[in-house]
Parts: structure tokens; sequence; C-alpha cells
């Protein structure tokens, strides 16, 4: 029988999940249909509802869902309580968890594609929405020896700092000169969006720049890197291992990660040509 899965938010129309899970999935051999399931918060509980009557196995969670989804299961993971977000829903029998992944995500993307060890490093998140918070917490937790979190407004700066524990506090675009790694979790060079979160004067070599916009695959930001002899790190590696984390805590399975990549590419590419964006 076909098992049911799919990705809950809007829009979703540009979501890359179903060319990454759909690929996953042939790969494997197993036999998922992966939706598009539009919903917003107001509409979640009703799709919610529909999810449980028809048994869906797994949710890939994005915006505006993340939180709206929290009172709707019967269980939530550790992190994703301590993020007030989910971005992945498990059912077992006929109980539905929430999870996010997006953390373990961003730590795979850099110790699994670029060899990267956040042991003892000085990170620098500029941006303190979803994705930053989550990255807070996981290099946090994977051993970074600081986490100086720059944001717009000052209370999310605060709570997103209280997020990284001992080693989290609120700084400044100054800290960026003297940070080992610097994470862009701001929408800053998405798409024709051209500007820069932080003076790319201050970026130097030895240090590893990670923007997690992945739409261009080159941001402004990532090429000011590479101009400043810094490692330029794109945004797909941890859209594709959040992903992982997903589809092996659905199935049980190895997640097929290079099979996912491609999948990713793929669809970037066939969007870069539907928009005739030569980028
Ligand atoms: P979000 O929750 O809306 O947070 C946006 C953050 O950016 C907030 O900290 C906000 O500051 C800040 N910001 C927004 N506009 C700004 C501006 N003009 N100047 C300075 N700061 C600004 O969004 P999100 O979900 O965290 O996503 C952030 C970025 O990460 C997006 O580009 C998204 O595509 C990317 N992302 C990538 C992945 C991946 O897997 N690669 C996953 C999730 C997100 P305030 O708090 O002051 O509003």
């Amino acid at each position: 029988m076909t098992e049911l899965a799919g990705v809950v938010g809007w829009p979703i129309g540009h979501s890359l999940s179903p060319a990454i899970f759909r690929a996953a999935f042939a790969e494997l051999g197993l036999d998922w249909d992966y939706q598009l399931l539009e919903a917003d918060e107001a509409a979640l509980p009703a799709l919610m509802d529909a999810v449980r009557a028809k048994g869906y196995r797994g949710l890939s969670v994005t915006m505006p869902c993340k939180a709206a989804v929290i009172p709707l299961l019967d269980e939530l993971s550790p992190e994703s309580m301590a993020l007030g977000a989910v971005n992945c829903v498990r059912r077992d029998g006929d109980h539905y968890s929430g999870h996010n992944t997006d953390g373990a995500g961003f730590v795979d993307s850099l110790r699994r594609d670029e060899g990267v060890d956040l042991a003892g490093a000085r990170v620098v998140v500029l941006g303190a929405g979803g994705a930053g918070r989550s990255v807070i917490r996981a290099v946090a937790a994977a051993g970074a020896g600081a986490v100086v979190v720059v944001n717009r407004s000052p209370d999310r700066a605060h709570a997103g700092a209280v997020l990284g524990g001992s080693v989290g506090r609120v700084g400044t675009v100054d800290d960026v000169a003297g940070a080992d790694v610097v994470v862009n979790a701001t929408p800053a060079g998405m798409g024709e969006d051209r500007r820069m979160p932080l003076d790319p004067a201050d970026l130097h070599e030895g240090q590893v720049v990670v923007d997690l916009v992945y739409h261009p695959a080159r941001t402004p930001l990532l090429a000011a890197a590479e101009a400043a002899g810094a490692r330029a790190v794109g945004g797909l590696g941890m859209l594709v291992h959040q992903a992982a984390h997903q589809l092996r805590l659905w199935t049980g399975d190895d997640p097929p990660v290079e099979v996912m990549r491609a999948g990713a590419e793929r669809a970037l590419a066939e969007r870069a040509l539907a928009d005739g964006d030569s980028r």
C-alpha cells in the first residue's frame, strides 16, 4: 500500500522538498507519495484532521505552520520544544510527534560536506528567526566556544542568545572580523536581493562563511567571502541534510544524501530555466 507524506505550509509552490524526497523514495525503492499540502495557520487544524484520518506517515512543515502545528500534535521532541518550532512530523501508530531537524542539518552540512569541526569555534550568527535559532542551539550543542547573535530587533537577539546557553551572547556586526564561522540567517541576498548582512571588509582567510540562502547558489555574501579568501558555503547542504534527518525519522532507512542533493539541484536548475535566470 502506498504510504503518504507531504510538505505543509503556504506558499509551497517553490518548495524543493518534493524533488528531494521523491528522489530518495525512488532510490530506496519505497512506495511513498510525497504531496504538496497547502495550508496557512487558519487552515491547519482541518488539514491535520485529514492527515490523521488518512494516516499520513510523515510531514515536512514549513512557514507559516512551524509553531501553529505544535498544539495539534501528541508529543514534541526536546529540540522542537526548545525552539518552539516543528519542521517534521512523524506518525507512530495513531500518535503524531513533532521534531526539528534544521539544526542537525546545519551541523551535518558543515561536518560531513565541508569537514568543518565546530568544537571551540567562535561562531557569529546573523539573524535570530526560525533558521537562526536552530543554528544557534545546534552549534552550541556541537561544542562551539562562543555563539554571538547579531539581530535587527534586540528582543529576538536576546532570546536567540539564550538558546546558545553558556556560550551564547548578543553581539554586533563588529564581531564578524573575530569569528571563525559566520552564518547568514537573514533573507539578505535571496533571489534578486543583492544586499549583504555585514561589511565584506571584515571577512578574511581562515574563516568559514555560510549563507543559509540557497537561491541563488552564489549569493553576494558568498562571492565576497571567496574574494576575501574565506571558505564560502551555500545553504543547500543544510536543506538536504535536514531532509535526510526527516527521512530517517519516517522510514528508519539510511538516507541517500547525494541522490537527495541531486534532486534539489535539478529542481533549482529547472526553476532557474523557467525564470530565465542565468545565475
Ligand atoms: P524568519 O524567521 O522570518 O527570520 C528572519 C530573520 O532575518 C530575523 O532575524 C529578522 O530580524 C532578520 N531580517 C529580516 N529582514 C531583515 C533586514 N532587512 N535586515 C536585517 N535583518 C533582517 O526567517 P527564517 O525562516 O529564519 O529564514 C531566514 C533565511 O534562512 C531565509 O533566507 C531562508 O530562506 C533561509 N533558510 C534556509 C534554510 C536552509 O535549509 N538552507 C532553512 C531555513 C531558512 P528581526 O528579528 O529583526 O525581524
